[in-house]
Order: structure tokens, then sequence, then C-alpha cells
């Protein structure tokens, strides 16, 4: 959709009701993840599709799209966002930036790559991001986070969902692996503090809603255009768009920049969020 069809606001509500209902007759197609046990309570009908133009103080949104969620890897850019706002540059010289072509929790590439993850959006490189959050503890790491958050999307809670948290903090025993073996390389200090802001992270709570608030930022080179103030510097906002369009989809990222084109970041919970730049 053009910027000028965007600016028609009846146009754009038509645009996004007809994918709306597209998205809704394909709801059957897929499965709620149940790796993480609590995210199995998740319907599989819940459905929301909100678009914010940068130009426009509301977005058009429908279906669910108030209905809180855990972010899950969807988190993962805006605690990158975070970092680097808190001039955390150094954090490259432990992560990479290019595509992984696995899947988000890969162990295999960190052996041959002797404990650097390829990206920031892969669960190892987004465990070294998290633990990397200003603070000297979980919690503070988090509130921090949190606070970041707030900050752009006043209207937001950001909540920890415990739940969601308690039930992959019991079973993620994966990500644990992924962090001590990046122990063993020296990449991060302690893995377990890592693990744990990243789990919390991940149960960061928002809606459809928030995520398109958040989405202005990065879609408006880093100015919130509603506060009208600087949240990013314009460079971090382009290395940020620069890593979802080439590791925000894992093993799918290529068929996602052919079929649409823009900058996206998935979650296990079901969120998409995409960004056009300079449009919405
Ligand atoms: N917390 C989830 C995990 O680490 C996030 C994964 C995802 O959303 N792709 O398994």
């Amino acid at each position: 959709m053009s910027k000028e069809r965007l600016q028609d606001r009846a146009a754009l509500e038509a645009t996004v009701r007809r994918a709306y209902e597209a998205g809704r007759r394909a709801l059957g197609s897929g499965a709620v993840a149940n790796y993480i046990p609590a995210l199995a309570n998740a319907s599989p009908g819940w459905f929301g599709l909100v678009v914010h133009p940068v130009d426009a103080t509301e977005p058009v949104a429908v279906g669910d799209s108030d209905l809180a969620f855990s972010l899950q890897s969807v988190s993962k850019i805006f605690s990158l966002a975070c970092l680097l706002n808190d001039d955390d540059h150094v954090v490259f010289e432990r992560v990479g930036v290019e595509p992984s072509g696995d899947a988000f929790h890969s162990i295999v590439r960190l052996e041959e790559e002797r404990g650097i993850p390829r990206n920031p959006l892969i669960n190892a490189g987004a465990i070294v991001v998290s633990g990397r959050l200003k603070g000297a503890t979980v919690d503070e790491k988090i509130a921090h986070f949190q606070g970041f958050l707030r900050g752009i999307c006043t209207e937001g809670a950001f909540g920890v969902d415990e739940d969601v948290y308690l039930s992959e903090w019991k079973t993620g025993f994966r990500n644990r692996s992924l962090a001590n073996y990046m122990r063993h390389w020296e990449t991060l200090e302690d893995p377990m503090l890592y693990c744990e802001t990243y789990i919390r992270q991940c149960a960061i709570e928002g809606t459809a809603r928030g995520l398109a608030r958040l989405g202005l930022v990065l879609a408006n080179g880093g100015v919130d255009p509603i506060q009208q103030r600087r949240v990013l510097d314009g460079r971090d906002t382009r290395t940020l768009l620069a890593v979802m369009l080439t590791c925000g989809l894992y093993d799918e990222v290529g068929r996602i920049a052919v079929d649409v084109g823009v900058p996206a970041k998935s979650g296990v919970s079901g969120g998409l969020h995409a960004v056009v730049p300079g449009v919405c």
C-alpha cells in the first residue's frame, strides 16, 4: 500500500479489514506452541491486526488487538534497541549480524563459531543481549527494559506473565544449554543470570496495539512521531531494521523477504511485528 493510500483513512481501514478477514480464514492451518507448556493455553482463534501509520495519532485496529500475550521473541528487537540506546555497541564483539538460516534455538553453529552467536535475534544472541541490559540483577535488568518500553508506549503495561515465565523457567533446558555453552567460550559471564533475564524478557506481555505503537519509532528513523522526540539513534535504527530483515524470521527469513519484503520479527506466542520504513 502506498503512503498516499495510507493517508486515506477509509481506504486504509478497508485494506486492514480485508487482510484481517484473509488471515482469519487461514487460522485453522497453524498450531499454538506447546514446548513452553503455558503457551498451549492460548486459543488458536485469537487474532488481532493493527496498522499504525507514522503520520497518524491513532492506529487502525481489528480483532483481538488489545489482548495481552507474552511477547516471546518479538521482544528481542526491543531489548537490542534498549542496549544500543545505552550505548553498548561492544555487544557486536560478542554477537554477529549474519543470518543463521537455522531454527531459533539451534546450537550447531555455536560449536563451529566458537561460542559467538550468528546474530542477536536467534536465542543464543538474544540471551547475550538480555544479560547485558543495565542492572546488576535479573529484576533490575527487566525493570530497566520495561522502563524503556513504557517510555515509548506510555499506555502499555508490559508486565511479566508469571505463569509463562515459570513454565519456561522449568522447561528451558535448551536455552540453559546455549548459555552454558557460551560461558565455556567466555562470550558471557554468568550463564544463569543471562538465561533468566532472557526468559523473563520473553514473558513480558504486550498487545498488538502496543507493538504497533513501539514500531512507529523504528518506522520513523528512531524519532517517536507522537511524542515528537528522538528515542533511538538513526544509525542504531538502521541496524535494528537490517537485522530484522536479515535475521528476524530465522530459517524462513528469505522466504518472507521474497514474499513480503519488509523487516519483521516473529515470536512463538504468535506475534508478528513488521515495519515499513517511513510508512507504518
Ligand atoms: N522464549 C522462547 C524460547 O526461547 C522464545 C522463542 C521464540 O519466540 N522464537 O524458546
